[in-house]
């Protein structure tokens, strides 16, 4: 899956529009896990619609093997759309309440018209029985069940048809504490059992640790650093990822790293600063910081990064 130059402006009146991705190129490999952090409203679940299509980018391209999305029309477009599937981050809202759960499961499976009626029912079964549901709670409306097991649910719809990719917004954010490790460690078996492309998206660092190969750090709208996920937890090279990653617990607090924590308010995506979007929170920043844009580009292998010092930003963040 490819993403190239991806841009969403949303109009906000009185002509002006708010920009909420910010042409985001970036590919994830099959059957891998790709984490999109970032503070809330920095653009992480606009960029995961766009790459279901739900809704169509206002610029730039979404490819799978190759096939770009916005070219195609009619049964190659649907074809194309069963590939990419999304779990939400209200498990119970995305759910019709006034439908069985094995309805909602069977949804996507009607829709898609290619197997009969006893087929469905048997295939909801199963993969109720894949997402730990039994028959018991097939029999249930939305309400009568858990956040968990909603979220079962919708994880089960999104598998329903055997997508290549899935995108979680938010996948367990919803939910109990105790209940959010059973709910990861679904998905994370799912995605190996099945192959499948994961771009996770979280505010949570500690989870985003936990299932992601490499991990895409946004700040209003733009992709501000892209690298292996080890690389990033370990010694994060732009300053606003250095700021997030601090706040993670570490496995050893006895070596406390130094902190670069941010400072200031979020500025307005409808108004955002010249140059780099974070600059005026930055201690690092230069007058090039306002006058250029910082664009990604490598600085170590598996680590890109778009910041003009992030060379400086390394040295004063490493533990
Ligand atoms: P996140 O998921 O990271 O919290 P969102 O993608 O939800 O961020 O939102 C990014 C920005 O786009 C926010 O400033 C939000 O207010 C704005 N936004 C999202 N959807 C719309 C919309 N349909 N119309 C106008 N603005 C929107
Ligand atoms: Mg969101």
């Amino acid at each position: 899956m490819a993403l190239e130059g991806v841009t969403k402006d949303y109009p906000v009146g009185k002509g002006r529009t708010l920009r909420a991705v910010d042409r985001v190129s970036l590919s994830v490999g099959r059957g891998e896990t790709l984490g999109i952090v970032g503070e809330s409203g920095c653009g992480k679940s606009t960029l995961g619609r766009l790459i279901v299509n739900l809704e169509p980018p206002s610029a730039g391209h979404i490819a799978i093997d190759g096939s770009t999305l916005s070219g195609l029309r009619g049964r190659k477009l649907t074809a194309m759309r069963k590939r990419v599937q999304m779990i939400f981050q209200d498990p119970v809202a995305s759910l019709n309440p006034r439908m069985l759960i094995s309805d909602s499961i069977a949804e996507p499976l009607r829709n898609d018209g290619t197997l009969g009626r006893a087929a469905i029912a048997k295939e909801v079964t199963r993969i109720a029985g894949i997402c730990g549901l039994s028959d018991h709670h097939l029999q249930r409306y939305p309400h009568e069940l858990s956040g968990g097991q909603c979220q079962r649910v919708g994880i089960a719809r999104a598998i329903a048809l055997r997508p290549d990719v899935i995108v979680a917004d938010e996948p367990v954010s919803a939910l109990d504490v105790s209940i959010q490790a059973q709910i990861l460690n679904l998905i994370v078996r799912l995605q190996r059992e099945f192959g499948l492309t994961l771009i996770f998206i979280s505010h949570d660092m500690a989870v985003v640790r936990h299932v992601a190969d490499r991990v895409a750090v946004m700040y209003l709208g733009r992709v501000v650093e892209l690298s292996d996920a080890a690389e990033i937890f370990a010694r994060p090279s732009h300053p606003y990822a250095a700021a997030l990653f601090s706040s993670v617990p570490r496995p050893r607090p006895d070596r406390r790293r130094h902190r670069a924590n941010v400072e200031g308010e979020l500025p307005s995506p409808i108004d955002p600063p010249s140059g780099c979007h974070f600059r005026p929170r930055c201690r690092f920043a230069t007058d090039i910081c306002a006058a250029e844009k910082p664009q990604l580009r490598a600085v170590a292998t598996g680590r890109t990064v778009a910041c003009h010092h992030a060379d400086a930003v390394r040295t004063a963040t490493e533990l």
